[in-house]
């Protein structure tokens, strides 16, 4: 996993890899957003033995679709790091991240895709760290 403390400045840090966290991670690096995924790996669903009204997706199984969900961002150059995240630092042009395996990870925007109830501390709930701008509609893009 290619994460290095304080030598990055990520464009977006999303907190959580679930179908909220995954899918705009996929569209920020569409976007051609330098983003970084961290998030422990247990979704919301993850007890369940399938989904439903999960377009293109009845019956699978919640492994099996984050699975190709992350894939799809890492094609996209999405990285994920799994770890929980325990704290959040806002500056005046960036935020650090910071978790137990990691001392500090850098962003200018942090996006949270933590699920209805967990939050990290130094986020009150509703608070926005920064603007995501992306121009629509996206431009057809594959990274090599
Ligand atoms: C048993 C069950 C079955 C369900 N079945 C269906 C279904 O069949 N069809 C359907 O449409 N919906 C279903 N749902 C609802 C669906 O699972 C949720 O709507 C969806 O998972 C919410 O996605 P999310 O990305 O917002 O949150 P989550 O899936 O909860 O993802 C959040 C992620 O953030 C991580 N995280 C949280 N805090 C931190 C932190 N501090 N640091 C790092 N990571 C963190 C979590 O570990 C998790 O990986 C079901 C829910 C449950 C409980």
């Amino acid at each position: 996993m290619g994460v290095s403390m304080y030598d990055d400045l990520y464009d977006v840090i999303v907190i959580g890899a679930g179908a909220a966290g995954l899918t705009a991670a996929t569209m920020l690096g569409r976007s051609m957003r330098s983003t970084l995924v961290i998030s422990q790996p247990r979704r919301r669903n993850s007890p369940a033995s399938s989904v439903n009204n999960v377009p293109y997706a009845d019956g699978a199984a919640p492994a099996d679709i984050y699975r190709k969900m992350e894939q799809d961002a890492g094609r996209y150059g999405v990285t994920l790091l799994w770890d929980e995240v325990t704290s959040v630092r806002a500056y005046e042009d960036h935020v650090v991240v910071e978790g137990g395996a990691n001392p500090g990870l850098r962003c200018r925007r942090l996006l949270l895709a933590t699920g209805p109830r967990r939050r990290p501390a130094g986020l009150a709930a509703g608070r926005c760290l920064g603007q995501i701008g992306l121009r629509l509609p996206l431009l057809p893009h594959v990274r090599t």
